[in-house]
């Protein structure tokens, strides 16, 4: 059985504990690895690894380490077939789905190759007479990510990239479910000539999060992950006086009016809804449209394509989906789906019955992997859990409206805001909606509005705390800190002391 260990100043590191976790192939229900698990010794030397490798890391000037960078990107597209399979493997995400993980998170490496600019401070001259005033922007020092199952790539780049970039050391604590494609990008980073340290990767789940947000070397935590723990880690960093930015769930709604190209719209729907399982922060998990008339076409052009979607093992080419990631997200969904059908909502495709008793792939039995099939209730209203919930699962919930304004009030009203979308051809009525929906990231005529690297990616209300989105100008104000200096170089001797507020004139 493979080991998956910790990957500490360029080499596998395993650790104190002797404890380790299965890590799964979700498509079959096998165990291929095993992980190592950190307790708060093996985070705290991990650490101690990184502030030792930070200084000369942050003295390299920007260029060089950009150029790291650089070469790590190339690394990655070399590696790309391996990666994807690697990610399919212990995510259940097909594979090209699980190249546009990967491709994401190079996007904002690539941004990150910007990191000169984006460090440039401020300079002003005659600020007073002889005095000028300037500001810098420095890193933090030591600062950690700790991410989720459902992007293993893109979440880690789109933390240490930016991160490394602007001279920081990065702790990556991803997540234990999928762990492989973390450490195999830090070992990346290596080959393209980064130094030992600078990047180091612990896995563990509490105890070791704990250590990291007890620790008074890290100084900034960038988390990803579901809503409860978002809060706590921003809670816990507050009281230590960290800098944290913690990504939450979601509930993302498609509003549809009832000029929306039907057809187009329910084909935007079915790729947002069930790509990946549902297993996204930006899937679309909740359709709204406006007027008896718009939803009753749109029921009937989701039931004309639901049930035609092909799910089965990551590596097949013919699927639409892979399975869930394990089989408690399985379960979960399923009960959801039951209490959904208990509190009176319409099944109209019952996911739960899809059958996989007989299915093989490449002569591997998929009986034992955690699949549902694709789910799609109609007539849900906003007291049920499968409204209130985020299911991260193939379920889709039509909510019906009878106006536009109603139609607004769910996603302005749900606790979420991570993304949401509106279908339209009426450009006066999306502007308005762009203009006064409550919620972070918004779509037009796009089911899943994930920003491009050089714009910002956060959501809102208890889809994000902390006030700096991922990626983009802010990540670079995330992980690095200003110093302001005011300076004169006088000629003549001073005239004494002076004991009043200096004012600039
Ligand atoms: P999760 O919250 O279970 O785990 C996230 C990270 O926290 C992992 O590294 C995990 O090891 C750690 N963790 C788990 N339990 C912990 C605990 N009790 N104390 C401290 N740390 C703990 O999330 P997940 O299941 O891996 O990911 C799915 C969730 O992430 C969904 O809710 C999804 O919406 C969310 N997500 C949000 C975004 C976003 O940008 N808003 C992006 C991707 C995923």
């Amino acid at each position: 059985m493979r080991t998956i260990n910790h990957f500490v100043n360029g080499e596998a590191f395993a650790g104190t504990t002797g404890k380790t976790q299965p890590v799964l192939n979700p498509s079959t229900g096998t165990e291929q690895a095993q992980v190592v698990l950190a307790d708060r010794a093996d985070v705290d030397a991990v650490i101690a690894a990184s502030a030792k490798a930070q200084p000369g890391w942050a003295a390299m000037n920007p260029q060089k380490r950009i150029r790291i960078i650089m070469e790590w990107i190339r690394l990655i597209h070399a590696n790309m077939d391996e990666l994807a399979r690697t990610l399919s493997l212990e995510h259940g995400k097909t594979f090209d789905d699980a190249r546009g993980d990967v491709l994401r998170g190079v996007d904002v490496l690539e941004f990150a190759l910007g990191a000169p600019h984006q460090l440039k401070g401020e300079y002003s001259t005659e600020v007073g007479t002889g005095i000028d005033t300037y500001s810098l922007r420095q890193p933090l020092g030591v600062v950690a990510g700790i991410t989720p199952f459902n992007f293993p790539a893109m979440i880690p780049l789109w933390k240490a990239g930016p991160a490394l970039a602007a001279g920081n050391a990065f702790v990556l604590k991803p997540s234990e479910r999928d762990p492989s494609v973390p450490v195999r990008l830090a070992e990346l980073f290596i080959e393209a000539g980064a130094p030992a340290g600078v990047l180091n990767v612990v896995h563990g789940g509490k105890e070791a999060v704990d250590a990291i947000l007890d620790s008074d070397t890290i100084k900034a935590v960038g988390f990803v992950g579901s809503t409860p723990i978002a809060q706590y880690i921003y809670a816990r960093c507050a009281e230590t006086g960290k800098r944290a930015q913690c990504f939450g769930g979601a509930k993302n709604h498609a509003i549809v009016l009832p000029d929306a190209d039907i057809d187009a719209t329910a084909d935007a729907l079915v790729g947002a809804a069930f790509g990946s399982a549902g297993e996204r922060c930006m899937a679309l998990s909740v359709v709204v449209p406006v007027g008896k008339e718009t939803a009753d076409k749109l029921r009937e052009a989701l039931v004309a394509k639901i049930p035609s979607l092909n799910v089965g093992h990551c590596l097949d080419p013919q699927a639409d989906y892979g399975p869930l990631v394990t089989a408690d997200a399985r379960d979960r969904v399923f009960r959801l789906i039951g209490e959904g059908v208990e509190a009176g909502a319409d099944l109209v495709v019952d996911g739960r019955e899809l059958d996989m008793s007989g299915a093989e792939f490449e002569g591997e039995s998929l009986a034992g992997g955690y699949y549902c099939g694709p789910t799609f209730f109609d007539n849900v209203t906003a007291e049920m859990s499968i409204y209130t919930e985020e299911i991260f699962g193939p379920v889709l919930a039509m909510v019906r409206a009878e106006t536009l304004e109603e139609a607004i009030s769910y996603p302005n009203d749900h606790v979420y805001g991570n993304g949401v979308a509106i279908f339209t051809q009426n450009g006066g009525a999306a502007r308005e909606f762009v203009k006064n929906i409550n919620v972070g990231m918004v779509g037009v005529n796009v089911p899943i509005p994930v920003p491009i690297a050089y714009h910002t990616f956060g959501g809102w209300k208890a889809s994000g705390f902390g006030d700096l989105n991922q990626h983009g100008p802010d990540s670079f104000r995330f992980y690095t800190k200003t110093k302001t200096v005011t300076s004169r170089w006088p000629d003549d001797s001073q005239a004494g002391p002076q004991f009043t507020m200096p004012v600039m004139n």
